[in-house]
C-alpha cells in the first residue's frame, strides 16, 4: 500500500519553484491548491510575493481551487479572496468525500488533474485515494523560504514506511 503515501512528484522544492508550464506540458489542467505551508506559513497572513507571482501566472494555465483543511473560514476566505481563488475550508483531507465534490466541480479527467501540498498524511494520500497526481512541496516558514528542517515531514516519512 506504499502507494498510497507515495507522492507523483516528490519535488522538494517550494511551490513557487514549480515551473506552471512544465506541469501545463504534461497535461495537467486543474491544480488543487494546499494552503497552509504551500502558499504560505500558517503562523502568517502575509502571502509571499513570489506565491502570488506564480499565482498568476498559473491562473492563464490552469483551474486553481484552494482545499484547506484549516477550520477558519475567516483565515481561508482572506486567502482565497486576495488571490481570487474559489476555496474550501475544513476540507476534512485525507477523507476523500470534499476533495471528489471539488474534483466533479473541476470538470476534468482525473489525469489532468493535481493536488500540490505540503503534507503526505493529509494532501498526498487524498490525492492518491482520488486518483488524480500528487505533488509534494517544500513547506514556507514565515519569510516564504522553504524550512530547512520539516519535523513533521520527516516524521510522515517515517510513519509511511512503517505502516504503509
Ligand atoms: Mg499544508
Amino acid at each position: 500500500m506504499s502507494s498510497l503515501t507515495k507522492a507523483d512528484w516528490d519535488s522538494k522544492l517550494p511551490i513557487y519553484k514549480i515551473s506552471p508550464q512544465k506541469l501545463h506540458n504534461q497535461g495537467i489542467r486543474c491544480l488543487l491548491l494546499d494552503v497552509d505551508g504551500t502558499l504560505l506559513n500558517r503562523n502568517t497572513n502575509k502571502i509571499p510575493d513570489e506565491v502570488k507571482s506564480w499565482i498568476k501566472t498559473s491562473k492563464n494555465l490552469f483551474k486553481l481551487y484552494l482545499i484547506s483543511n484549516n477550520p477558519s473560514e475567516k483565515r481561508i476566505s482572506s486567502i482565497g479572496d486576495q488571490l481570487g481563488i474559489s476555496y474550501k475550508f475544513k476540507a476534512l483531507k485525507p477523507s476523500k468525500k470534499i476533495t471528489l465534490e471539488i474534483i466533479n466541480i473541476m470538470n476534468e479527467t482525473n489525469k489532468n488533474i493535481a493536488i500540490i501540498g505540503d503534507r503526505i498524511f493529509t494532501d498526498i494520500i487524498v490525492g492518491n485515494r482520488c486518483k488524480i497526481n500528487t505533488i509534494l512541496v517544500a513547506r514556507l516558514n514565515r519569510e516564504g523560504l522553504p524550512v530547512k528542517i520539516n519535523l513533521t515531514l520527516i516524521l510522515e516519512r517515517i510513519l509511511s514506511l512503517l505502516l504503509f
